[in-house]
């Protein structure tokens, strides 16, 4: 696969105030499979469509492999694209619709009969090859457009929620046929979703987009261990959050005093302590302290492997711990508790 460079790429809609997509900057390195994750309307679709040659750019720069591509129309970028409708041709068999970019291409008949066949081996539909799309169901549907966007072994392949229409099952079956697609062809993804656990479960690295800017980009552990930002945190998974403002190395506010990570912010500077719920550990006795917060106990919620334990700190402000089965402590809802977590475990943003 070619690596994506994408510099203060913009898109501005008429005369909207705000860009679609400000300013973006990126790069995705050859074979790696990137995931733009990010809440509805931040931009995400935008900037895949400007990639993809799809939409126009208002301003910026884009480079797949070592071209330029703003001058080259869709067709002409050797990319494979993939929407969550799957928009085959209805008149088309499975493989008349994977042949069509390589009819296209005017390729050799004989090649072109020898690649539909392996790619939908390859997408595990062989033996579908002769139906029309209405005798396929939704995920064997959204397989042929994958087979039409990898057959001409594009040198990037953009998927754009591919997954989306398809229920949770299915979903997760899929997830697991990408994942395999991309570590055998070897092809750069840049894949579209708002579902954390599919960004979680395929990326080798995501980009946090927000508000049409990306916010943070990293490996899933990255994202999780060390957010960025209040919204990074706040968009992957659950996390316990103390505000205050900086001071000698210490976060104070709200009626709290504790020590603060190592920072770049200048004292003076508002910020937020944030701790993931697997990293509390809670004991009954009330007590605060340098990395120990007092809670009061409000729900036990059992989900499997591990509980929640949802709190209430002193100031309103309302958390959540996770404890796995088999070391759980004493404690019951309207319990006064108090949290400590480890130092090396919070993160100031
Ligand atoms: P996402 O894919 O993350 O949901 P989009 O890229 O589709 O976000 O949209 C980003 C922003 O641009 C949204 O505010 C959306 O309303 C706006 N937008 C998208 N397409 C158009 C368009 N064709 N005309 C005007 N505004 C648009
Ligand atoms: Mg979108």
């Amino acid at each position: 696969g070619a690596g994506v460079r994408v510099r203060d790429l913009t898109k501005r809609f008429g005369s909207a105030a705000r860009p679609a997509v400000d300013a973006v900057s990126l790069d995705v390195r050859p074979g790696e499979f990137m995931t733009f994750l990010g809440p509805s309307g931040s931009g995400k679709t935008t900037t895949l469509n400007m990639i993809a040659g799809l939409e126009g750019v208002t301003g910026g720069e884009i480079r797949i492999g070592d071209r330029d591509v703003a001058a080259l129309p869709a067709h002409r970028r050797d990319l494979g694209v993939v929407f969550q409708q799957y928009a085959l041709f209805p008149h088309m068999t499975a493989a008349q619709n994977v042949a069509f970019p390589l009819r296209r291409r005017k390729l050799p008949k004989a090649e072109i009969a020898e690649r539909v066949a392996r790619t939908l081996d390859l997408v595990r539909l062989g033996d579908h090859a002769d139906r029309l799309p209405r005798k396929l169901s939704g995920g064997q549907q959204q397989r042929v457009a994958l087979a039409r966007a990898i057959v001409f072994d594009p040198r990037v392949l953009l998927m754009d929620e591919p997954l989306g229409a398809l229920d949770k099952k299915l979903r997760e079956q899929l997830q697991i046929e990408i994942a395999r697609l991309h570590r055998e062809l070897g092809v750069t993804v840049i894949f579209v979703t708002h579902d954390q656990e599919e960004a979680l479960a395929l990326s080798d690295r995501i980009a946090v987009f927000n508000e049409g800017r990306i916010e943070q980009v990293g490996t899933a552990s990255d994202l999780y261990e060390r957010p960025a930002t209040r919204f990074v945190a706040a968009f992957l998974g659950d996390s316990n959050a103390f505000e205050g403002t900086l001071s000698g190395g210490r976060l104070a506010g709200d009626g709290l005093d504790l020590r603060a990570p190592a920072t770049d912010l200048p004292d003076g500077s508002r910020a937020a302590l944030i701790v993931r719920p697997e990293r509390l550990r809670l004991s009954g006795a009330p007590g605060s302290g340098d990395n120990a917060v007092s809670a009061d106990v409000t729900d036990i919620v059992y989900q499997g492997a591990f509980r929640k334990v949802l709190i209430r700190f002193g100031n309103g402000g309302a958390g959540c711990v996770r404890e796995a089965i088999g070391a759980l402590s004493d404690i019951a809802p309207g319990d006064r508790v108090t949290v400590h977590w480890s130092p090396d475990h919070a993160v100031l943003v």
